[in-house]
């Protein structure tokens, strides 16, 4: 009685795995197959700066975006649903392979999703150039501009076009603006740009004001700016923004702000030769110090649901490096945990060993929902298992660099469990 129950099982497994091939799916997001998922208990500070050029991974609006491509030098923009683990490219072109200028998207260098009213919009940095048959012969043209995308309706905006003198800084979005530093320069060359207000809907600029104002933050409706020394905000949407100065720096000028991170309650602040970390209130009380012991190459603060996460441990040497313009004979990886603390420094815990089958891993972008740790990544590859790395032995999941590999690493920060979410798997 027993068999013919778990015959029929089978059987009915056997149907439905047949009827699910034929039949399209009728959910828009269908749940990755084995995914889990568990929300943070508080979501992510939506109001910090982010950086166009800089932030490889970003996190909104419950979806994860990142570079989907096949290593071309062109970034595929796309995005995993955090709560199915479904993955879809940005263009919705459903025929559309990202690789010619048909692409709404083709020639994407850096790219990142704007929540806009009711809607995510992705500002993408694109350069490219493309042959033309003209009277004369062939011409080259090329493309250089930022351009804003809906990835819903498919409308794209060409915001600005560059020739020259393209800079990236960390920038603020707010309502349907977007604040950065203007890249200007005069006759001489000298920089004259200053803090600049564009609708990202329709690419129209203002100058708010002139100078050197870092944006930082965006924060009950106003954005936060610091010139170095002292911390500034003004409203966003007024048609007239006046700085307003909130409090003068207590210490240090502030140093590289791709080192500032915030929970909307503090500014973190490392410094790339330090294991200290400023904590800057934002509501003007004193500024304190802690100490945690940062990985030597990763020294940035991730804000996570009442925690701060970092990356953290000792070198350690996985093998003898045998390859071609490598620096040593030793294959030397920095760091090896993930901790975590509370903003005061206490409770300070390992969240993550990169060790056993994880041991020649080590993340290189990390990006927070909260409650899970997402980062792109590099392995090494040692298929005689003689601790011999040789030429090629190292893995990417990004797809640079003539990688081909398209995967993401998710670490749950409350249970420590580490998962590879694969989007295309490579060769090499
Ligand atoms: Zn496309």
């Amino acid at each position: 009685m027993k068999k013919l129950v778990l015959i029929s099982v089978a059987a009915l497994l056997l149907f439905s795995c047949a009827k699910t091939q034929t039949e399209p799916s009728l959910s828009p997001d269908p749940v990755r197959e084995g995914w889990t998922y568990a929300p943070p208990e508080t979501g992510m500070y939506e109001g910090r700066a982010r950086h166009i050029g800089g932030d490889q991974l970003t996190v909104e609006d419950g979806y994860l975006y990142f570079d989907g491509g096949e290593g071309d030098g062109y970034v595929v923009p796309m995005r995993l649903n955090l709560e199915t683990g479904n993955v879809t490219a940005l263009c919705t072109d459903p025929v559309c392979a990202h690789n010619s200028v048909e692409c709404p998207l083709y020639g994407t260098r850096h790219f990142i999703p704007v929540r806009i009213g009711e809607t995510t919009q992705v500002l993408a940095l694109r350069l490219y150039s493309y042959p033309e048959q003209t009277l004369s012969g062939e011409e080259w043209t090329t493309v250089w501009d930022l351009v804003c995308y809906d990835p819903v309706s498919g409308k794209r905006t060409v915001l600005e076009t560059f020739e020259g003198n393209m800079g990236l800084f960390p920038e603020v979005y707010f309502g349907p603006y977007r604040f950065y530093i203007s890249q200007i320069t005069d006759e001489e060359g000298n920089w004259v740009g200053g803090l600049t207000r564009m609708d990202v809907t329709t690419g129209k600029t203002e100058l708010l004001f002139e100078g050197f104002y870092m944006p930082l933050l965006e924060k009950d409706g106003r954005v936060w700016v610091s010139d170095g020394v002292g911390f500034f905000s003004f409203e966003a949407l007024s048609a007239s923004p006046v700085l307003r100065e909130e409090f003068g720096g207590t210490s240090d000028m502030l140093p590289d702000q791709t080192l500032c991170s915030t929970d909307g309650a503090n500014l973190y602040v490392t410094q790339n030769q330090s294991d200290t970390v400023r904590v800057i209130p934002l509501d003007g009380g004193e500024e304190r110090v802690i100490s945690v012991s940062f990985a030597e190459s990763y020294k940035r603060i991730i804000p996570a649901d009442g925690w701060l996460c970092y990356f953290s441990g000792e070198n350690t040497v996985l093998g003898e490096a045998r390859i071609r313009g490598y620096a040593s004979d030793k294959l030397e990886l920095y760091g090896e945990e993930f901790r975590r603390c509370r903003p005061d420094g206490t409770e300070d815990q390992c969240i993550f060993r990169f060790e056993g089958e994880w041991a020649s891993f080590r993340p290189h972008n990390i990006v927070t929902d909260g409650r899970y740790l997402y980062c792109t990544y590099s392995w090494w590859e040692d298929p005689d298992g003689d601790c011999i790395y040789r030429d090629d032995a190292q893995r990417s999941s990004l797809p640079v660099n003539g990688h081909d590999n398209c995967s993401l690493l998710r670490i749950d920060c409350e249970t420590g469990e580490a998962e590879i979410i694969t989007i295309r798997e490579g060769t090499k």
